[in-house]
């Protein structure tokens, strides 16, 4: 079984939720009505020692910021503001006590930072590594939230940032190989990423956009998950897939294509969204300071991701499916 069979298998048995429960499984976050105006936005994120992290190069104070970053980059996709945060830690016996300190320094400075407040949690014993689970509970005006579902035929597709920094780092940390001035910021995005809270607000707030994700598992992952919500497909343009000039330049010392890191590589955190075409103008005024917003496709009706050969402009260019070609934590 991969991820999304094991979810559905949760989902098919979930029970119905009553009128409170605006949207269930399958979002970025559950959506619960607060009032007539407002609504909760719920998710939950686990970082594992050897899965997500490796304790022996990832700071404590940056490992602190992820694990509320992760979550807050959720409460952004639905255009929310995070507001409360429960902590489920788990520790083997014998763990180090200054190492907790810094740990719970970072995680209560970011905190601050995206302004929530911890507000419960639950403190256990585990057989072997350190297990952190994060539940985040924003809120959003509710004509304001955004869903991976309503993504409409010919809206354009866009991203924040740079594709494929956090993988690219991940695997420099891995080789001991982060050393450079290039390969410290591309580990930067790994260690200690950062939610594109403000931009995704503004973009909410500016109601253009049709439908919003954040990027956890790789745009050809991500993308298809929004399209398969949606009831769309996509195509997406190799060469519009923007890529820093840290990882270029990487991958050119090392020989390699960016184009793998930048389609199939997780936890970018960066926000993935379509809005109509005709939008481009106002969409980059909303982006204002917060910089790079790129084009990289559009929508259409029919199914699965298709990546094309370069850019717009060429007749039928060359394409292939890449559906669920990112992260999946169950995949063989
Ligand atoms: P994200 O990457 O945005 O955090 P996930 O891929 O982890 O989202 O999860 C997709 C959807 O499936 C979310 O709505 C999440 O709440 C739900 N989900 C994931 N695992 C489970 C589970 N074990 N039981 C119920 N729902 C789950
Ligand atoms: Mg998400």
């Amino acid at each position: 079984m991969n991820e999304r069979e094991i979810i559905s298998l949760f989902n098919g048995s979930a029970g119905p939720g009553g009128d409170e429960l605006v949207r269930g499984i399958g979002d970025d976050c559950a959506v619960l009505r607060l009032d007539g105006d407002r609504l909760w936005l719920v998710t939950v994120d686990t970082l594992i020692e050897s899965v997500h992290f490796n304790i022996d190069w990832h700071p404590p104070r940056k490992l602190g910021r992820k694990s509320v970053a992760v979550n807050v980059s959720d409460i952004a996709a639905m255009g929310g503001s995070p507001r409360f945060a429960f902590l489920s830690l788990g520790l083997p016996q014998g763990f180090d006590p200054p190492w907790l300190e810094k740990f719970s320094q970072g995680l209560s400075e970011a905190c601050r930072e995206f302004g929530c407040t911890l507000a419960g949690g639950d403190t256990v014993r585990t057989v072997e590594g350190v297990m952190i689970t994060l539940t985040v509970i924003g809120e959003v005006p509710a004509d304001q939230v955004t869903y991976r579902s309503t993504a409409l035929p010919g809206d354009e597709i866009w991203v924040s940032g740079t594709l494929g920094n956090a993988a690219a780092g991940l695997e420099l940390c891995t080789a001991g190989d982060a050393g450079s001035e290039d390969g410290l910021l591309l580990a930067e995005s790994h260690l200690n990423p950062t939610p594109r809270l403000g931009l995704a607000r503004r973009l909410a707030g500016g109601r253009l956009v049709h439908a919003m994700m954040d990027l956890s598992d790789g745009v050809a992952t991500d993308l298809s998950h929004l399209c398969i919500r949606s009831g769309t497909g996509a195509v997406i343009y190799a060469d519009l897939l923007p890529v820093s000039g840290p990882l270029q330049r990487t991958a050119g010392k090392m020989g390699k294509d960016c184009l793998p890191w930048a389609l199939t590589g997780g936890e970018d955190y960066e926000l993935l969204f379509t809005a109509a075409p005709g939008q481009g103008g106002a969409i980059l005024r909303l982006a204002e300071k917060e910089g790079l917003l790129t084009r990289i496709g559009y929508i259409d009706a029919k199914s699965g991701v298709r990546l094309a050969e370069g850019r717009p402009g060429r007749q039928n260019p060359p394409q292939k499916d890449v559906s669920f070609l990112g992260y999946d934590h169950f995949r063989l």
